[in-house]
Parts: structure tokens; sequence; C-alpha cells
């Protein structure tokens, strides 16, 4: 791993980093590497470009301090770890859940949190389920999610997570502009408002323009929501 990227890159984002963050930081990529060798986890990317698409971009919300201490955070759709990873080798005080509907994806992570030392709550579930679960249901301060769904979508499976006063924070590109108008909507549908959009520059990347979208959680979330597993990616609220 380039070490020396991250580290320059944290500083430049006004993130802090000890020994032991980046020893964590060079573990996981250890980890990665390991497991994408034997199945196919995440897309192998050169090592500067991870430590950029990955890390760095993971751990965006930190500059705008949208997460109290000890803040209960669930990362929808989470994949190989991204956000939530990088978030929870920085910030250990946070209560990260781990969602995924893949189950070797929540496998991996399960043996990755063991290795790091850290702990978490990993989920083997489709978010749409397990909104619905009373445990889930409005029980986090925020719900994070990268590259899972289309603004619209990602409120119906973010925002149901969310209790009042929480927010949900979505990774998003420089095309967000024609999601908002679906994302706004779908947010009042379920209890939220849009608060805006973050900018969320990645040192070294300026023409990635990434964003993060911020959703209050401003009232419930209806009964009826989240819908049936996949109707959220198949008719977005609000859009059309
Ligand atoms: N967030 C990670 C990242 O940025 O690298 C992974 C992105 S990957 C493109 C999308 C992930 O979302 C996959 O791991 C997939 O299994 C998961 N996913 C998609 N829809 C989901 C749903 N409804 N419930 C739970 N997980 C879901």
């Amino acid at each position: 791993m380039n070490t020396q990227r991250l580290r320059t890159g944290l500083e430049e984002m006004g993130i802090a980093a000890d020994a032991l963050v980046l020893e964590r930081f060079e573990a996981f990529h250890a980890i990665l590497d390991e497991y994408n060798a034997r199945m196919d986890l995440t897309a192998v990317l050169d090592e500067d470009e991870r430590v950029d698409r990955h890390d760095l971009d993971s751990a965006a919300p930190l500059r705008h301090g949208l997460f109290a201490p000890g803040a209960k955070v669930i990362d929808v759709g989470t994949g190989a770890g991204f956000p939530g990873m990088p978030l929870l080798i920085l910030r250990p005080d946070l209560k990260m859940t781990f969602l995924d509907a893949l189950q070797k994806r929540i496998s991996f992570l399960e043996d990755a949190l063991k290795r790091l030392g850290l702990s978490a709550v990993t989920l083997h579930a489709r978010a749409e389920d397990a909104a619905r679960m009373p445990e889930h249901r409005e029980a986090y301060d925020a719900a994070v999610s990268r590259a899972v769904a289309n603004a619209a979508t990602l409120q119906e499976l973010t925002l149901p997570f969310v209790k009042q006063g929480g927010l949900s924070v979505a990774w998003k590109g420089p095309g967000v502009q024609e999601e908002m108008t679906g994302a706004k909507r779908a947010a009042f549908v379920l209890g939220g408002t849009v608060r805006g959009i973050l900018p969320a520059p990645v040192p070294r990347r300026d023409d990635w323009a990434h964003v993060l979208l911020v959703t209050d959680k401003t009232g419930k979330t209806p009964k009826a929501y989240p819908r049936k597993a996949g109707t959220p990616g198949k008719k977005p609220l609000g859009v059309g």
C-alpha cells in the first residue's frame, strides 16, 4: 500500500491519522489483496488509485463533522467495506453496522474486523428487509451509502434506518444535480428533507468532483416503506 500517499492525503483533508490508523489501513489492504486473489471481491485498482478511490473518498464526511462522538452508523450496501471500514479505522468510536446483500462480502468483513482488532455489527440482508426489523428501524444516527443506487432509490434504502434528528449521507459524482428532484421528492415521502450537497474533493483528483448528498431525517418514515425488496430500485419514489 502507498502509506505516504494516504498520510499526505488525509493531512490535506485535515483528518488526523496516528501510527495505529495507518497500520490498520495497511492491514486492511493486505487482507483485501488476500481475498481478491481467490474471489472477486472488489475491482483491483493500482495502489495509488485504491488509496484515493477507497480510503480518501470514504473519509469525506469526517471533514464536515457529520458524525458526533459514538454515533451509531449503518453502511448500506457496503461491499468490501466502503465507506464504512475507512470511517471506522479513522473513527473507532463510531458504532458501525456493515450491511450487504452478499454473504461473501459480509464474511470477508467479519474476518477483517477480527484481524484489525475493531468491533462492529455485520448484517447479511437486503436493506429493504433489514429496515423492517425493529432493532434496525429508525435506530441509527446516520446511514451512509456509496455506489449502490440512484439518489431517489437510496433515500428509500437508507432513511428508514435513521432516527429523527439523524441523517443520510450518499456519495455522489458531478451528475448529482440530475438526481436532485427525485431525491427531494423521495425524501419528503420517507420523512426526510434534503439538506444539500457538500463538496467532497479527493486530494490530487480534482477532476472527480465528488460530493456528498446529505438528507436530514425530520419526521418518521411511514410503515409502508421501504417497499418490498427490489421495488425501490425498479420504481424509485419521486421519479417519473
Ligand atoms: N459501497 C461499496 C463501494 O462503494 O465500494 C460497494 C458498492 S457495490 C457497487 C454495491 C453493493 O451494494 C454490493 O455489494 C451489493 O451487494 C449491495 N447492495 C445493492 N443493493 C442492495 C440492497 N438492496 N440491500 C443490501 N445491499 C445491497
